[in-house]
């Protein structure tokens, strides 16, 4: 909890910083999903300086496919405040969003989304496809990437090391 409460302080302060500590706790998110046998992806989603969602990947203990962090956390956000739309929001991944995961962050109404490291794989807002940015939609997502990169690809790439060597 303390985590939380320093964090929205530093919104408050507006502190050049702020999308670090942010995504800091995404990573938290992520080292979760690990520790508990998942692809270490992990989300917030923060309204008016607050922290309204929290999603890790838990698409194994869940048996859902659909169970990706930034789906997690935009259940989590809207059911939080009450609203199918999180407009004003912005979300913080660790891993740029799939396909499924772009189009429900525009369906939300997301309004910025900050990403950690690119998906070569998967990727499906700046690698693959734009689907957050597309001129044919009506709402457009700010798009950041970068932030805390190394960090986040480094946990992925980790994982799945560690994951061939047990194989
Ligand atoms: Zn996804």
């Amino acid at each position: 909890m303390r985590e939380v409460r320093t964090t929205f302080q530093l919104v408050l302060d507006q502190s050049m910083e702020s999308d670090e500590e942010l995504m800091r706790l995404a990573v938290g998110e992520a080292a979760a999903a690990r520790a508990a046998g998942e692809v270490p992806i992990g989300a917030i989603i923060v309204i008016e300086g607050e922290i309204k969602g929290r999603g890790q990947n838990s698409v194994i203990s869940r048996s859902d496919p659909t169970a990706h962090a930034e789906m997690m956390a935009i259940r989590d956000a809207a059911g939080h405040i009450g609203n199918y739309r999180l407009t004003g929001s912005t979300m913080y991944t660790t891993i740029e969003p799939c396909a499924m995961c772009a189009g429900a962050i525009v369906h939300a109404r997301i309004g910025r989304l900050v990403f950690g490291a690119r998906d070569p794989r998967a990727g499906a807002v700046v690698t693959h496809f734009e689907v957050c940015t597309s001129e044919f939609l009506n709402h457009r997502v700010i798009v950041e990437g970068g932030v805390l990169e190394s960090e986040c690809a480094s946990m992925i790439q980790s994982f799945f090391r560690e994951k061939r060597e047990l194989d």
